[in-house]
C-alpha cells in the first residue's frame, strides 16, 4: 500500500538524535535555540519560539496577543480540530466564516460580515499547503484593528506574493510526524514582534525568565533537545522536500484526467506546497477509498466533519447553517499520496487508479 504520509528520516536525523542523547542535555536546551535561528531565517522574521506542539503554538499564539474570555475570534469551519480548540482554550469565542471553494480557505468576502465590537483576531489557516488570501485579510485587519494570527501547520515553505507565509503577524507551525517538515511532536511560533516573542517565551515555561521567579502565568510548553535536533535536520531539507511534493502534484495535475475527479487548485500568486494533493470526488466517495485501497493506493479524508458540525461544538450551540461549501466540501474531498518519499512507480500507480475509478455521476459535482 502506498502510504499517505510517511516521514523521510535519514542518517542525519539519526545521528543529531545520537549527538544529543549523549550531551546529556536533553530537555529544552541548544538545539532548540539552534532550531528557532534556523526557523526565522526560513520565515524571513525577528523571533520563532519552539513549542511542544502546534496546538500549544496556536494556543500561546492567542495568549500572547492578549485574547481571552468575551473575545471572538475568526476562523474557518474546515481545519483541523485544533485550529477552533485552541481559541476555546483560552476562553474566547470561535468565530467561523465560510470558505471558498477553489482553495478550501476562509472566503474573504464574507469576513467583514462576521466582524463585532468583541471581535480580535482573525486566523486564517493555510490549508493543505495552499496560503489563504492574505492581501485581503491584511486589509481587514488594519481595517478593524485586529490581530493575525496564522495557522501555519500545513505550509511550511509556503508564499503569498513571494513573501513567507510565517511573516504576516503571529504564525503557528506544526512539526508533528505527518508534516511537511517534522520531529516527531513539536510547535514553532513565529513573529517579527519582540513584546510578543517575549510573552510567548513566559508563556511556555510557567511565566518564568529567571528559574523559580514566575512573573506572569504559564505552561510548560517546552521542546526538547532530542525533538529539535530533528526539526533542524529536516529544515535544513525543507527546500528538496517542498520542491518533490510540488513536482508529485504536478505529475498527478497532469496524469490525472477522471470527469468525477477535480484536482486542487493553486492560485498564481501563491507557492502552494502540497501538504495534501486533495481532490474533490463526485458521487461515491466511500466508494472511491475502497477502489484505491485495492489499487494499493492509500487516501485520506480531510476534514470529513467541518468544525462547527462537530458533537462538542453542537453542544455548545454551533450549526452548520452558515457553512454551506465547508459542509459541501467536507463530504467530497480525498487527499492522495504526494509525500516526497513516493517513487516514480508509484506515481503511475496513483494516477492509474485514479483514472480507473467508478463512483458515478460526475454530474453531482460543479466545476
Ligand atoms: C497539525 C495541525 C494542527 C495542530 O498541530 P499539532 O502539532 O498536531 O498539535 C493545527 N492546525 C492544523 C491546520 C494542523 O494541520
Amino acid at each position: 500500500m502506498i502510504p499517505v504520509a510517511r516521514p523521510l528520516i535519514g542518517p542525519e536525523e539519526e545521528a543529531a538524535v545520537i549527538a544529543v542523547m549523549r550531551s546529556g542535555m536533553l530537555a529544552q536546551g541548544p538545539e532548540v535555540a539552534r532550531l528557532e535561528q534556523a526557523f526565522a531565517e526560513q520565515c524571513g522574521v525577528a523571533h520563532a519560539v519552539a513549542v511542544s506542539n502546534g496546538t500549544a503554538a496556536l494556543h500561546l499564539a492567542l495568549l500572547a496577543n492578549e485574547i481571552g474570555p468575551g473575545d471572538e475570534v475568526i476562523t474557518t469551519p474546515f481545519s483541523f480540530i485544533a485550529t477552533a480548540n485552541s481559541i476555546l482554550m483560552t476562553g474566547a469565542t470561535p468565530v467561523f466564516v465560510d470558505i471558498d471553494e477553489r482553495c478550501f480557505n476562509l472566503d474573504v468576502r464574507q469576513i467583514e460580515a462576521a466582524i463585532t465590537p468583541r471581535t480580535k483576531a482573525i486566523m486564517p489557516v493555510h490549508l493543505y499547503g495552499h496560503p489563504a488570501e492574505m492581501d485581503a485579510i491584511l486589509a481587514i485587519a488594519q481595517r478593524y484593528g485586529l490581530a493575525v494570527i496564522e495557522d501555519a501547520a500545513q505550509a511550511i515553505g509556503a508564499t503569498y506574493r513571494g513573501r513567507p507565509i510565517g511573516s504576516f503577524g503571529t504564525a503557528c507551525f506544526s512539526l508533528y510526524a505527518t508534516k511537511n517538515v517534522m520531529c516527531g511532536e513539536g510547535g514553532m511560533i513565529t513573529t517579527d514582534d519582540a513584546q510578543i516573542a517575549d510573552r510567548l517565551r513566559l508563556l511556555r515555561s510557567h511565566g518564568s525568565r529567571v528559574r523559580y521567579y514566575h512573573e506572569s502565568m504559564g505552561y510548560n510548553f517546552r521542546l526538547t533537545d532530542l525533538q529539535a535536533a530533528i526539526g533542524r535536520v529536516q529544515l535544513g531539507r525543507c527546500e528538496e522536500f517542498t520542491e518533490r511534493r510540488i513536482a508529485n502534484a504536478a505529475f498527478l495535475d497532469e496524469a490525472i484526467d477522471h470527469p468525477a475527479v477535480i484536482k486542487p487548485h493553486a492560485r498564481q500568486s501563491v507557492r502552494h506546497v502540497y501538504h495534501q494533493y486533495t481532490v474533490r470526488i463526485a458521487g461515491d466517495r466511500d466508494e472511491a477509498v475502497r477502489q484505491l485501497t485495492e489499487a494499493g493506493v492509500g487516501s485520506a479524508v480531510f476534514y470529513p466533519i467541518p468544525i462547527p458540525s462537530q458533537p462538542y461544538y453542537r453542544k455548545l450551540g454551533y450549526t452548520s447553517d452558515a457553512i454551506p461549501v465547508a459542509e459541501r466540501l467536507s463530504k467530497e474531498v480525498l487527499a492522495l499520496p504526494v509525500h516526497p518519499a513516493l517513487t516514480e512507480d508509484d506515481l503511475h500507480t496513483i494516477a492509474a487508479a485514479v483514472n480507473a475509478l467508478q463512483v458515478g455521476d460526475p454530474a453531482t459535482i460543479a466545476a
